[in-house]
């Protein structure tokens, strides 16, 4: 896998939390220092790497852990989200393109991979259904021709060369005339050793020739942080839309360009993994850092947070708890947002002075097929009731049964459990805490 070591790195570091009983202060420390090991062992830059976890330092001390997750697997969230967001965060997927003929045109350094690149996109965009031509405009390097026409020949796509001309405008020209059959065109272009003026001419000369669609930005994974330096050259000076990382499969660095990449603010398109033609990884954030974390552990919990209640509808809920406002319909409403959760222990730990105090696990969950049938009982039930379950009196209750089909005996239950709700309500407002406890772990709720 590509950055094995920096995966391998901050797996062992989650893993070390989530088989730790809490997290307090100090393995939030443990994890920080780990996750800058790691970071920093993979070249991200220095003060890249402290804005991360400063961040995530802070997210975790200051953001209420959210119902329906663990405070354990609050923090995995937190970090996974910020990794997310420092590569490059969400943004708009890499879309095959419609226009005909799409161009992009390749730049970047000797040795970046251009050519290799050139090839493995246009497999890509064959694989799905495009047809491509490949264009070489390297007239300073007499075997880069013959490299493209190589590529080219291995997966049956056309390729454009001019051996003759050493102007590349010129060549341009000369072959544009046959691009409008093409879905899409990749210019693969001349690199120097370094960003140099007469390179940047000659790339913007190019530019205003063939008008590309995109500027991919060819940068190798092996310069580490210093792909910062130039991402933002090459962007300041020719406009790139995007960059491809290549060689991420040789070097312990490609965190650092990752990072430094994303920073310029030109989205990575696409990571080369290695030599072949089909080594070639369209670049997501969310799904690389899943992978990186170990995806298969992450993606039920980051299910689960999505759909934990938010904290606004906590708090609302707490404010009507500690103002003695309840009702059935609250009721129902906690019951079903427990449910979800799991236990009471979650809205505990949002009320203040509560968070705490260790309640027995599921002290009051109930199945999701009561809930149902109390559902329907409060169908059949008047907003009077609804608001003072104490007016349902026993003929009611027949009544209601009947009606809704539910047994008699459901109806008093919920009653039953409404009563206990409201006293353990009546408790928390008392602020008295070791009364609820011993009420809770009594066992005759
Ligand atoms: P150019 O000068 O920018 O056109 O670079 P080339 O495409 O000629 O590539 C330079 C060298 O890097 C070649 O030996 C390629 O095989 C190698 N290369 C390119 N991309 C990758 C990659 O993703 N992984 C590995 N391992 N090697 C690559
Ligand atoms: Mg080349």
């Amino acid at each position: 896998m590509v950055l094995e070591k920096l995966g391998d790195s901050l797996k062992s570091a989650l893993s070390k939390i989530a088989h730790g009983l809490f997290v307090d202060e100090k393995v939030l420390n443990e994890l920080i220092k780990e996750l800058q090991r790691a970071l920093l062992q993979s070249d991200v830059n220095v003060k890249l790497v402290f804005e991360l976890t400063n961040k995530i330092k802070e997210r975790v001390q200051k953001e209420q852990t959210p119902a329906g997750l663990t405070k354990k697997e609050h923090l995995i969230n937190v970090v996974y989200e910020e990794l997310v967001k420092f590569l490059g965060g969400e943004l708009e997927d890499f879309k095959i393109p419609e226009k005909k003929p799409y161009i992009i045109m390749m730049v970047g350094l000797f040795g970046s991979g251009k050519t290799t690149t050139t090839g493995k996109l246009a497999k890509y965009f064959m694989k799905r259904g495009k047809k491509v031509a490949l264009i070489g405009l390297d007239i300073h390097r007499p075997a880069a021709m013959d490299q493209l026409m190589q590529v080219g020949k291995q997966i049956n796509a056309s390729v454009y060369i001019d051996k003759e001309k050493k102007d590349p405008i010129e060549i341009y020209e000369s072959i544009s005339p046959n691009l409008g059959k093409y879905d899409v065109v990749l210019v693969d272009t001349a690199g120097r050793d370094a960003l140099s003026e007469d390179l940047i001419e000659e790339l913007n000369n190019i530019h205003s020739a063939i008008q590309p669609d995109d500027i991919f930005l060819i940068i190798s994974a092996d310069i580490g942080q210093a792909a910062q330096k130039l991402a933002k050259t090459f962007h300041d000076n020719c406009g790139i839309t995007g960059v491809v990382v290549t060689k991420m499969d040789g070097t312990a660095k490609g965190g650092g360009a990752l990072s430094a990449c994303a920073i310029t603010g030109a989205p990575i398109r696409f990571i080369g993994v290695g030599e072949k033609v089909d080594d070639l990884e369209l670049f997501k954030p969310k799904g690389f850092v899943g992978r990186l974390l170990g995806m298969g552990d992450l993606e039920s919990l980051l299910e689960k947070a999505k759909e934990a209640i938010t904290e606004e509808d906590a708090k609302d809920m707490e404010k009507k708890m500690l103002k003695g406002e309840f009702s059935l319909l609250d009721l129902y409403s906690q019951m079903e947002a427990m449910s979800k959760m799991g236990s009471l222990g979650k809205i505990m730990e949002m009320i203040p002075g509560m968070g705490t105090l260790k309640l027995p696990k599921d002290a009051l969950k109930v199945q999701e097929g009561k809930l149902k049938l109390w559902k329907t009982a409060m169908n059949s039930m008047t907003k009077a009731e609804l608001e003072d379950p104490e007016l349902l009196n026993s003929s009611r209750i027949e009544r209601i049964s009947k009606g809704s089909g539910v047994p008699a005996g459901v109806i008093r239950e919920l009653i039953k459990q409404y009563r206990e709700s409201k006293k353990l309500i009546k408790m928390m407002k008392g602020g008295n805490p070791e009364k609820l406890m011993k009420k809770l772990t009594s066992g005759k709720r």
